[in-house]
């Protein structure tokens, strides 16, 4: 937990949000702007700034948070498609620094992305 963050305070129920899919180790929820029909993120319980600290730190997590990403998809019946988005450092547009896998889903999209 740290302190300032505000995904572990989600973690932590200290803050209110739409949890969808929870393990021992991920938590998921509704993202606040929703950028499409479906959109989730999955997060580690334990804090890492960004993807690449949590596949150096906790592997086994960062597999985690594709199984998770996985069944709620199955569960949203996303039979047509989504996509998992992991924004890294500031040129990647990344805003909120514990670690997040977008879910997105539900219509088209295009590519490359913006
Ligand atoms: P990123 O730009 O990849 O760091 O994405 C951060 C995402 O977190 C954005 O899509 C925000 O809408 C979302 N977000 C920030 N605060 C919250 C919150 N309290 N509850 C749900 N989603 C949030």
């Amino acid at each position: 937990m740290t302190d300032d963050c505000i995904f572990c305070k989600i973690v932590a129920g200290e803050i209110p949000a739409e949890i969808v899919h929870e393990s021992d180790t991920t938590v998921a929820f509704r993202d606040m702007s929703p950028q499409a029909p479906t959109h989730v993120l999955v997060i580690p319980r334990s804090h890492y700034p960004n993807a690449a600290a949590l596949a150096a730190g906790e592997p086994a997590t960062a597999a985690h948070l594709f199984d998770a990403a996985r069944a709620i998809a199955e569960q949203a019946g996303l039979d047509k498609g989504y996509r998992l988005v992991l924004n890294t450092g500031e040129d990647a547009h990344q805003t909120v620094f514990h670690v997040h896998m977008h879910l997105l889903g539900g219509r088209p999209m295009g590519w490359p992305p913006g």
